[in-house]
């Protein structure tokens, strides 16, 4: 139960185990939670060592510390200071516990029990001089959600995203995390992975096996550490962006105009899906996972473009039951 000597960073006090911890404060994982946690030092630590160097002029923000086995590695790298967001309060004595830890080794440990879907960045993080690590290990459905919220967030630089130099270091199901860092051609290319590479360098850090958890998930884990381009791919706006792209990859299997040209309202496809797709320069008779970002982009532009001239066009949702009217010209 005592603290170990650690090969990155510095020495906390002596602290019981995570593993005691769970069982002191009876923290069984909650099925409605996702919660899975890492009791595994050197595995904390190569979380908190793919995010990059972290040292006194940085903050950081832990999405989901739970009992704290990442929490303790990043202390041990000592940030000015540490942000700790965790929904659930049955943690709170662990993470006090952590925090009068941190208080000798003058590290500022402030936590909140909040949603992190709904934290205020900008109320918590008022200084912007220091540079700011979003680390965490989450829910797998939070964790993507999370991060398209993160990306509209940065593509308008607010929030965690007004410096241009905050990284991101998260957990995603391996399948997930394969995703969103495919490259061109590569069988799991995917909507989140043109979405991921307009506004970031994704980077699958390494692979945790399903069973380094408790408890034991069905899936194995990967790493991910994003981090934004200092010039994203299009300064379009990014719900546009990100209706461009789900319409391009809702067809997989087709060619990549099909989905696009559900961007249109039937009576114009015909002639104007060619048409749009000659003004970006992109063969349309490639297959979604063979557009390069570049192209998912121009596309992103010409239709930009069209429905600066119709208007009309830009809320029509093929999707929609159809009525008497065109369901377009009604919005
Ligand atoms: N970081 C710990 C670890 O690695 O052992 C716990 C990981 S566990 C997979 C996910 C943690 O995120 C849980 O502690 C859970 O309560 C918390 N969590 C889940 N949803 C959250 C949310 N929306 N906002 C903040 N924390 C959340």
């Amino acid at each position: 139960t005592a603290a170990r000597v650690l090969t990155s960073g510095m020495r906390l006090p002596p602290l019981p185990t995570i593993r005691d911890l769970v069982k002191l404060y009876k923290l069984q994982a909650m099925k409605q939670l996702s919660q899975n946690f890492l009791m595994d030092e050197r595995l904390t630590d190569k979380i908190v060592k793919s995010a990059g160097t972290i040292d006194r002029r940085d903050i950081v923000l832990e999405v989901g510390p739970g009992p704290g086995g990442i929490t303790r590695s990043i202390l041990r790298r000592q940030p000015q200071r540490l942000i700790l967001v965790e929904k659930d309060p049955r943690f709170r004595e662990t993470l006090d516990l952590l925090k009068e830890c941190a208080r000798p080794l003058d590290i500022q440990v402030d936590i909140y029990h909040e949603d992190i879907l709904r934290f205020n960045m900008d109320q918590h993080i008022s200084d912007t001089t220091q540079r700011l690590h979003l680390i965490g290990n989450l829910p797998f459905a939070i964790s993507t959600r999370l991060l398209i919220n993160w990306y509209a967030d940065l593509s308008n630089r607010r929030g965690a995203f007004r410096r241009q130099d905050t990284c991101m270091t998260l957990t995603f199901q391996k399948e997930v995390a394969e995703r969103i860092c495919a490259p061109l051609g590569s069988e799991q290319r995917c909507r989140l992975s043109i979405m991921s590479q307009i506004w970031t360098d994704p980077k699958l850090k390494f692979i945790i096996p399903g069973k380094a958890f408790v408890p034991k998930p069905q899936v194995d884990v990967g790493v991910v550490k994003l981090i934004p381009l200092k010039r994203p791919k299009t300064q379009l706006p990014f719900d546009l962006v990100e209706r461009v792209m789900r319409h391009i990859f809702s067809m997989r299997q087709k060619y990549c105009r099909r989905g696009f040209s559900n961007l249109l309202p039937p009576e114009l496809r015909e002639e104007q899906t060619p048409e749009l797709f000659r003004r970006a320069d992109v063969v349309d008779t490639m297959r979604p996972f063979e557009l390069s970002v570049d192209e998912c982009v121009r596309l992103a532009e010409v239709y930009a473009e069209y429905i600066k001239s119709n208007p009309e066009v830009a809320h029509y949702d093929y999707r929609a039951p159809k009525t008497m009217t065109s369901s377009y010209t009604s919005l």
